[in-house]
């Protein structure tokens, strides 16, 4: 494994359509079309660029529609596959949390990764909407509703504008703010999906071939023999990346581990406070259970927690609701930010979860999402419940 391409859509719509050369919708044509999957999960534009909804497609025409990235949204897969369509074959594009989440979940045993085709996806971050809205009104000072496509990239998050014309500004400017991509974005340190059978993007495709085909990284014999028979029936077409392109797509994602380590170190070394002083923090919750139910890897088909805390005393005890189930993720959380996103009382959810996770990280060398293994701790009350 390991192998490199650049690849294209072979169908030039797709690739006029695609972010940089449609292979990834290329490739769920190809799986769609020939039955290998039942459908395809991912992400639509709805009203605007910062409205991407999800939708599961079984005929393959509709795929166009579903062509190109979308920054701001930062949705999870995790546990809608777990959820509704355990029983399906699917693909599905992954950025590096999702397959971090699938892999957790496959551990234990909510997703059989025989039916699931995952396209990665590398990943430099994600944008909320309401905070892109916000910060393209005045930071770029313009109508954010006049954007008609985003990207980041060279460490700079560009906007296009109806009128054909682009700005860009340093994310590292925009984060300085408090603007910029979501808190754990900036924290996350797996930029390219390599535990789903291919991960493809734009760094690394230079000169004449940038923006027309997508470097993909092949991780498994699934991926090996879907880039091949994709390529022999027609769907696509590849070719040797650049030496040079190699290159740059390390360097790339050097520096954005480097980016993601200082991330870590601001966020939760140095701003955030020290553990025991958690209560003032959990002293907020209002014991809705976002956070729980939107974490995709917080699974236990009966939670434990509501015969751990007093009905109707709000907020619950802190150790008997978020410590048991910090007790429970301490191992696996995959910082996908989920948590943090759906608190209504904005407890900086994720990242206490995820400063855990990193202490249990140093100690143990287990990496969620990451590693083969099983996490330590599999044994305790919530270890592979099914
Ligand atoms: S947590 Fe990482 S993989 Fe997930 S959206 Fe943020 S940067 Fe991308
Ligand atoms: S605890 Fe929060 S950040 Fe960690 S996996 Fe669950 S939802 Fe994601
Ligand atoms: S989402 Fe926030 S308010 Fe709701 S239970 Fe979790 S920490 Fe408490």
């Amino acid at each position: 494994m390991g192998d490199m391409y650049y690849v294209q859509a072979s169908d030039p719509e797709i690739v006029s359509k695609g972010e940089c050369g449609g292979a990834v919708t290329a490739l769920f044509k190809y799986l769609l079309d020939n039955k290998i999957v039942d459908g395809i999960l991912t992400l639509k534009k709805g009203q605007d660029v910062y409205d991407a909804i999800p939708t599961y497609i079984t005929n393959s025409e509709d795929l166009l529609e579903t062509a190109g990235s979308l920054h701001c949204a930062p949705t999870m897969w995790g546990g809608i596959i777990k959820e509704h369509l355990k029983d399906q074959k699917i693909a599905v594009p992954v950025k590096p949390c999702d397959m971090k989440a699938i892999v957790e979940l496959a551990k234990r045993a909510q997703i059989d990764l025989d039916n699931v085709y995952m396209i990665g996806l590398n990943c430099g971050g994600t944008v909320p909407p309401q905070t892109a809205l916000e910060m393209i009104k005045l930071f770029y000072e313009v109508d954010p509703f006049d954007v008609v496509k985003e990207e980041i990239d060279k460490g700079k998050f560009i906007i296009e504008l109806k009128d054909g014309t682009h700005k860009g500004i340093k994310m590292h400017d925009l984060e300085h703010d408090g603007y910029g991509r979501r808190e754990n974005c900036q924290r996350c340190d797996v930029k390219i999906p390599r535990k789903a059978d291919v991960a493809c993007g734009n760094w690394g495709v230079i000169g004449e071939d940038a923006g027309k085909w997508t470097f993909v990284e092949v991780n498994t014999e699934k991926g090996q023999n879907l880039i091949k028979d994709a390529e022999k029936s027609g769907y696509i077409k590849t070719k040797a990346p650049n030496p040079k392109g190699i290159e740059i797509r390390d360097k790339v994602e050097q520096t954005m581990i480097k980016m993601s380590e200082s991330g870590k170190k601001a966020q939760l070394e140095t701003d955030y406070p020290d553990l025991s002083e958690w209560d003032e923090y959990f002293n907020r919750c209002i014991k809705c259970y976002g956070c729980r139910d939107a974490c995709p890897v917080c699974f236990c088909v009966e939670c434990a927690i509501p015969n751990f805390t007093t009905k109707g005393q709000i907020p619950p005890e802190p150790l008997m609701f978020h410590g048991v189930r910090m007790a429970h993720m301490a191992y696996s959380c995959v910082n996908c930010g989920q948590c943090s996103d759906v608190c209504p009382m904005e407890i900086p959810v994720a990242k206490i979860f995820h400063k855990v996770q990193e202490r249990t990280r140093k100690e143990s060398g287990y990496q969620a999402g990451v590693d083969d293994t099983m996490p330590p701790l599999m044994d305790s009350p919530c270890g592979g419940q099914q």
